[in-house]
């Protein structure tokens, strides 16, 4: 199948909550440009470069997701057009992007990533962490910033027992963030190897890369 069946594919079985974030770290603008031509305008970078050297070329009703970590130097360079931020995982970088959007005149909206998987490479806040940093009172001044929801990774593996477990637990703490905050709205739960157990843990943003533009090198 070809990148534009792939997606509209995956687009049909999605239920219609779900939004659909097109992974294109390392594909070419003439790939990205086939998803675009189907009506598709949601994409996703893991690097922030990358991200911005894609939308300096392309046009420019895309929006733009920062899926990956995020080093707090590079964040001036995409406040002026990133429209999500997944990976925000301290205070201090919360910080930053409020500087910078300061700067931009604009609200950026923000999900805070939790470390749901058993790996340890993997970026992310803790439980305790994460309702730790919502409590804090300096979260409040940061008027250009705004926390819109949780992202999580389970584990890489075949256990899927193990996955549903880690994506239960992401809704959960989901479920206890919108008591707690006005505006929680937005669960980024879901890859290619599993996004479909991540849906009926309750994902409404599923991140899915190779199942519509092939493996990456
Ligand atoms: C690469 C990436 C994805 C997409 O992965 P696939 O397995 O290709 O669907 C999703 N989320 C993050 C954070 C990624 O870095």
């Amino acid at each position: 199948m070809s990148i534009p069946e792939k997606l509209l594919d995956i687009k049909s079985e999605l239920p219609e909550e779900v939004l659909l974030v097109a992974v294109t770290k390392t594909k070419s603008e003439e790939e990205i440009m086939q998803a675009y031509n189907t009506g598709h305008r949601l994409f996703g970078e893991n690097k922030v470069q990358e991200m911005v050297a894609k939308w300096e070329v392309l046009p420019k009703d895309i929006q733009w997701h920062m899926i990956g970590h995020v080093q707090r130097n590079k964040v001036k360079y995409m406040a002026p057009f990133v429209s999500l931020i997944h990976g925000v995982d301290s205070l201090k970088l919360l910080r930053e992007i409020d500087k910078q959007a300061r700067k931009q005149q604009r609200v950026i909206p923000c999900l805070l990533q939790i470390h749901i998987a058993e790996e340890e490479t993997k970026f992310g806040l803790s439980e305790e962490e994460l309702f730790h940093l919502v409590g804090d009172e300096q979260l409040r001044t940061l008027d250009h910033v705004r926390i819109e929801g949780l992202m999580g990774m389970a584990t890489f593996t075949d256990d899927r027992d193990k996955v549903r477990r880690e994506f239960k637990n992401l809704h959960k703490m989901y479920l206890r963030l919108q008591e707690m905050m006005a505006g929680i709205r937005i669960l980024s739960m879901g890859m290619s190897g599993d996004y479909q157990i991540a849906i009926e843990e309750g994902s409404n943003m599923v991140r899915i890369g190779s199942s519509i533009f092939g493996e990456r090198n």
